[in-house]
């Protein structure tokens, strides 16, 4: 790859340049500097550097683009809601593409789809769902953009339910191909790149430039229950939890922080929502749950009888505290020899504000797409810290865990895997299948890599 500036004044570039007014800043702008650290959803410094950034406003801009990088064998990564915990779309060198721009939402509440541009985050498409009596199972920050969060799979709120994983409520995109092509993929078009769009994650070998999304009733009851449980009570609490057939609509979440000594009563805060059709079916829900918890060891710390997705939003933004950030993840089928592993670790966690959640999925039968990993239980930990001295220590915890986590693992879930660390692993989160099959489309769609690809040599 040619780096920019020896042919910043090439004729080419300066065409490029004059075909996006304002929207080129090359390393040698005085804005550059301001571009780079907005990328980042919370503002954190990454030291890659991309020798261009280009917010793109349309289509076009993005077609440009993609067709100057081509042309000057530039590599493009793309940028929409900025929400990658590793903030994967800087990279040396290259075009860093920002599309957040491109907002547009529209509603056909008739058909029950929306039309959305890769901007728009899950907060704004449910407020333009809300007037029609719909819902989508976007991502538990109301902020986090839905476009990496559904092509990377998206574990989204009821989306147990509504899923089993978000992404599978694509049912039709329009890209902009290595070429600077444009077209429509669906189940029965260009079948190859809507199966690569549903999972396909960071690093694709096409832009995105608008979902067409498969929306739902919104539930009439949405309930939330929060239980406090001492540590001692884990084995007791996966049993009671594993060995049932949930309903698909309750959501069940198991937060596990550094425990406060050995009585902390609140060292496991079970978070449990119920989507119904009504509140007795919500609360019936709730109950089904209630009386499997280990009698006397549970204190409830909330019931409340509706909430909405808004509600939701703010709990989840309530918990970020900090600018570092690292996570990493498996799906298990083995949750109760995973939870002894994380109790023996959580007592030495670096990060005061870290946190694992353990999320109940059920049993999921996947449709064939490049989003291909399950298991019954979501394991996934977020660490945040705030003096940058602790990042070796905090690094080095969350690969400890892991790496004692990965023989029970049936999968990890790209946009939460630690792409910092394990980016040489990130065939871990697709089947074998899959993966082949992603990376012989990338070989034929972008034969002279334009777009940026996360690679890794193995599982
Ligand atoms: C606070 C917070 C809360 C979160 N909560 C959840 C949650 O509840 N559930 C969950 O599943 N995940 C969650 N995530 C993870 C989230 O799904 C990922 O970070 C996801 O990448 C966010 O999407 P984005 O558009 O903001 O991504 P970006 O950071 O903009 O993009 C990530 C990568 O995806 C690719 N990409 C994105 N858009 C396009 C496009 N249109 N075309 C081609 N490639 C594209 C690019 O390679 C890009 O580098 C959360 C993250 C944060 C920071």
């Amino acid at each position: 790859m040619s780096a920019v500036p020896a042919t910043a004044f090439a004729d080419e570039y300066r065409r490029f340049v004059a075909q996006l007014p304002g929207k080129v800043r090359s390393r040698y702008h005085p804005e550059y500097a301001s571009w780079h650290r907005q990328a980042s959803w919370n503002g954190r410094h990454f030291s890659r550097y991309p020798e261009l950034i280009v917010h793109a406003a349309t289509v076009d801009d993005i077609v440009a683009t993609v067709k100057f990088a081509a042309q000057r064998q530039h590599r493009v990564s793309v940028r929409a809601g900025g929400h990658s915990y590793a903030g994967c779309f800087l990279q040396d060198n290259g075009i860093l593409l920002d599309i957040s721009a491109l907002r547009e939402i529209e509603v056909d509440p008739q058909r029950a789809v929306a039309r959305i541009g890769p901007g728009v985050t899950g907060r704004q498409l449910t407020n333009a769902l809300l007037p029609h009596g719909l819902a989508f199972p976007t991502g538990h920050g109301g902020d986090v953009g839905l476009s990496g969060f559904l092509l990377g799979g998206g574990l989204g709120i009821n989306s147990t339910a509504w899923g089993p994983m978000s992404v599978f409520n694509i049912i039709g995109v329009d890209v902009v191909m290595a070429d600077g092509s444009v077209r429509h993929a669906s189940a029965d078009a260009h079948p190859d790149l809507f199966w690569a769009a549903r999972g396909g994650g960071p690093g694709l070998f096409f832009v995105v430039t608008g979902f067409y999304l498969r929306c739902h009733a919104l539930p009439r009851a949405i309930s939330n229950h929060i239980y406090g449980l001492p540590a001692r009570a884990l084995p007791q609490l996966i049993d009671a939890i594993d060995g049932h057939d949930w309903d698909p609509r309750l959501q069940i979440m198991l937060g596990m922080g550094r425990p406060q000594g050995e009585n902390d009563p609140h060292a496991l805060v079970l978070n449990v929502l119920a989507f119904g059709d009504s509140a007795a079916d919500a609360d019936a829900m709730q109950a089904a749950l209630a009386k499997r918890l280990p009698p006397s060891l549970f204190t409830v710390l909330a019931a409340l009888p509706q909430v909405s997705f808004e509600d939701i939003y703010r709990q989840s933004e309530a918990m970020l505290v900090s600018k570092n950030y690292r996570t990493d993840n498996v799906f298990t089928d083995r949750p109760q020899d995973a939870a002894d592993i994380l109790a023996s670790h959580l007592p030495a966690m670096p990060a005061v504000a870290g946190m694992t959640l353990m999320i109940w999925r059920g049993r999921q039968a996947l449709p064939d797409a490049a989003y291909s990993v399950s298991g019954r239980c979501f394991i996934s930990t977020y660490l945040q810290w705030n003096e940058d001295a602790d990042d070796e220590r905090n690094r080095q915890w969350l690969a400890r865990v892991y790496d004692r986590l990965a023989p029970l693992s049936t999968g990890s879930y790209v946009n939460e895997f630690d792409l910092e660390g394990r980016q040489a692993r990130i065939a871990r989160c697709y089947s074998a299948q899959s993966w082949e099959r992603l990376q012989r489309l990338r070989r034929q769609y972008d034969a002279h890599a334009v777009f940026h690809a996360l690679e890794g040599p193995g599982r």
